[in-house]
């Protein structure tokens, strides 16, 4: 067994965790220590199991007010499929207009996640 020092994102708490976890056969968590609430132990659990993480990032506008509109996931993704997902972003272009909220690309690179905008684009008059 091995033990680990994770700090919690989950609030701004931030409690150091101490982790114990077996490597064979696979990752597996044995226990989670120094965490004030039950939210901290998933959290451990995930991101030694399979860490999970939301991305930011910028699409290219046609015909906006704005070149680039925000955007971001609306659901986690593996860590591992960052690099796809962010492919599929930077290759993306969208029409203006483009309204807050609004899903640019679904399930991007095959990621069960959404891509969608966290501002509004008007149309460049
Ligand atoms: S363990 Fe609970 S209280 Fe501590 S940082 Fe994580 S969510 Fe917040």
């Amino acid at each position: 067994m091995k033990t680990k020092e994770l700090i919690c994102i989950v609030c701004p708490n931030g409690c150091q965790l101490e982790v114990i976890y077996q490597e064979e056969p696979g990752i597996k968590v044995i226990s989670v220590s120094n965490n004030l609430c039950d939210k901290g132990e998933a959290w451990a659990a995930s991101e030694l199991e399979s860490p999970m993480r939301h991305i930011a990032s910028s699409i290219l506008v046609e015909r906006g007010s704005f070149k680039l509109v925000s955007v971001r996931t609306d659901q986690p993704i593996p860590l591992p499929a960052i690099h796809e997902v962010m492919e599929a972003i930077k290759k993306k272009r969208v029409q203006a207009p483009i309204v807050m909220n609004q899903v640019l690309i679904r399930n991007p690179a095959g990621v069960p996640t959404n891509i969608i905008a966290t501002r509004s684009v008007d149309v460049l008059i």
